[in-house]
């Protein structure tokens, strides 16, 4: 039986907001029935997306993270639910508008933060990966077409192709840690959960400083070697995807004709960038 995924490609969003808006645009105001109850106009976010900033000027770069309801296979809010949240065969979960008026218990029982309060209407409210759409014969949710960079893909196949799927795209849930096997999946996601080493080497030779391009970096934890790679042709250089709790490394330098350096960073919570690094010329 096929059911519906969607890929989040971190590394193609760029905040645009055209998915927020076009969700808002389906169901502020409008009753969508036996599927959703109005979205307020203020205050709720069933799609939110998220900001991360890494690094150190100048080797800055930002991540946007677009966040909703995941859709899980082993959902805390079917559970609390007691038949106000439907998992449908498909994989998707309705938050029943009838059932669930006065459920406040719904909205603590996600883990993720993606269940909205309706005040005006004392009613737990999320996105229902616009399953009435779908329903009618739409071949994705809205906010996947409105994506204008593809950083969106809503995908309906088998549990067995999804899961080749997910090993062929390295796709992670966004919260690892959390059993609830969501129906969201995200690509890239490092540049959010993950931190990066990044600095620029240049060669000094007849007292003249110049990018160097090749030389080779590589990151120690006591003896061993966490990462390592090479400088680019502007003499820069980024490991990513490093753990956010490293503690002391070194950070060994090296190009042949030229004298090496070693310099010792802390990786905590952060990502390092260890600026302008000179390697002498050998004479
Ligand atoms: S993300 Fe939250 S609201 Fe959505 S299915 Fe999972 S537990 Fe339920
Ligand atoms: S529409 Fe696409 S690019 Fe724009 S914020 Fe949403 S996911 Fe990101």
């Amino acid at each position: 039986m096929s059911k519906w995924n969607l890929i989040v490609d971190v590394a193609e969003c760029h905040n645009c907001n055209n998915c927020f808006i076009a969700t808002k645009d389906e169901y502020v105001g409008n009753e969508i029935k036996g599927y959703s109850a109005p979205q307020p106009l203020h205050g709720h976010k069933w799609i939110n997306i998220l900001t991360k900033e890494r690094g150190q000027h100048p080797m800055v770069d930002t991540t946007y993270v677009p966040t909703m309801c995941n859709h899980c296979d082993d959902a805390p809010c079917v559970k609390a639910g007691g038949g106000a949240v439907e998992k449908r065969p498909d994989g998707i979960v309705i938050i029943n508008p009838h059932k669930a008026v006065g459920r406040h218990d719904i909205v603590e029982s996600c883990p993720y933060g993606a269940i909205w309060w309706n005040e005006e209407l004392s009613l737990p409210q999320a996105w229902t990966f616009d399953a009435h759409l779908l329903d009618r014969g739409w071949k994705e949710p809205r906010c996947v077409q409105s994506c204008p960079t593809g950083a969106l893909r809503a995908v309906k196949v088998s549990d067995e192709d999804m899961a080749a799927l997910i090993a062929q795209e390295s796709l992670e849930p966004i919260r690892p840690d959390l059993a609830t096997r969501p129906r969201v999946h995200y690509k890239n996601l490092h540049r959010f959960t993950k931190v990066f080493l990044a600095g620029e080497v240049l060669g000094s030779k007849g007292g003249v400083n110049d990018c160097l391009a090749g030389a080779r970096v590589s990151l120690n934890f006591g003896e061993t070697q966490i990462a390592a790679c090479e400088t680019d042709a502007f003499g820069e250089f980024r490991i990513d995807g490093l753990g956010q709790d490293l503690g002391g490394c070194r950070v060994e330098i090296s190009h042949d004709g030229y004298s090496g350096e070693t310099v010792t960073i802390q990786i905590k919570g952060d990502s390092v960038v260890i600026g302008t690094i000179v390697l002498k010329g050998n004479p």
